[in-house]
């Protein structure tokens, strides 16, 4: 915790969240990057996939949401997949983190309930839902990936080093033309009895839920996370 961290910011913080250090920081691509967290109080924890853990930044009691692809009970290790969209607290936080560093988290705790999906499971995201895709892969062999990103170049090459090297990409284009064809082929992927996980932008979510329910899909079919909003600051 920095120093200058007042009184209440560290009582809040020794009480209620969890010390963890970075122990390593990979940057697979230039707007990516695997960070490695480690602390005795993960030891233990009864992980999920989807389980999100919400890390406090410097300077105050803000935090921004992650989601662990790996977790290891026994050494209190795990691993994210942090996207640097532009700037942001939590985006500048990724792009500089390094190892040795101490932060305190909460969590990890459930966000998305991933209990119980269908044979057929299709995943639409973008950037932010790799990490979701990477653990639930390990749980759902036929898991199917739709993801609208901003350089497809980019998302192909860590895609791959996290083994999702079959997931579909779409290039996302800022007034949304690119959306029939993200829907399209998220329809395509489907099955009889599909379950769908929608998470990441949240006006791309809300549009695919509705085509997905105009199609004849129910909505127990769907699951959805807003993972950010145009306009809005840290959703967890
Ligand atoms: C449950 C959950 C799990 C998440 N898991 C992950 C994860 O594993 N990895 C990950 O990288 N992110 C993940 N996110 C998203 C991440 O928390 C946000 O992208 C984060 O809030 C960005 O923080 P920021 O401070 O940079 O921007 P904010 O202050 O939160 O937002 C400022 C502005 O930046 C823009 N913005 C924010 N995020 C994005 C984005 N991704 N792309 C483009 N523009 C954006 C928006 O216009 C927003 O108004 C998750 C979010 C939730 C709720």
């Amino acid at each position: 915790m920095p120093q200058g961290a007042g009184l209440i910011e560290r009582a809040f913080t020794r009480l209620l969240m969890r010390m963890v250090q970075v122990t390593d920081v990979e940057a697979p691509q230039p707007d990516f990057r695997f960070i490695t967290l480690q602390g005795e109080s993960l030891r233990h924890y009864d992980w999920m996939p989807g389980d999100k853990v919400q890390i406090k930044l410097d300077g105050g009691l803000q935090t921004r949401t992650y989601t662990p692809f790996e977790f290891d009970p026994h050494s209190g290790r795990m691993r994210i997949v942090g996207y640097c969209h532009g700037p942001g607290p939590g985006a500048d936080w990724v792009r500089g983190a390094r190892a040795g560093e101490a932060r305190a988290l909460f969590g990890p705790r459930g966000s998305l309930n991933l209990q119980n999906l269908a044979s057929c499971t299709v995943l639409f995201g973008d950037e932010t839902s790799f990490g979701l895709a990477a653990a639930l892969r390990r749980d759902e062999p036929g898991l199917h990936c739709v993801f609208e990103v901003v350089s497809p170049t980019q998302s192909r090459a860590v895609l791959h080093a996290l083994g999702l090297g079959n997931a579909r990409l779409i290039e996302r284009r800022d007034d949304d033309s690119h959306m029939d064809e993200a829907i399209d082929a998220v329809r395509r992927s489907a099955e009889i009895r599909t379950s769908f996980v929608l998470t990441g932008r949240a006006p791309a979510i809300q549009r695919v839920g509705r085509a997905l329910k105009a199609h004849g899909f129910d909505a127990t079919q769907l699951r959805s996370k807003p993972y950010w909003a145009p306009g809005r600051s840290g959703l967890d």
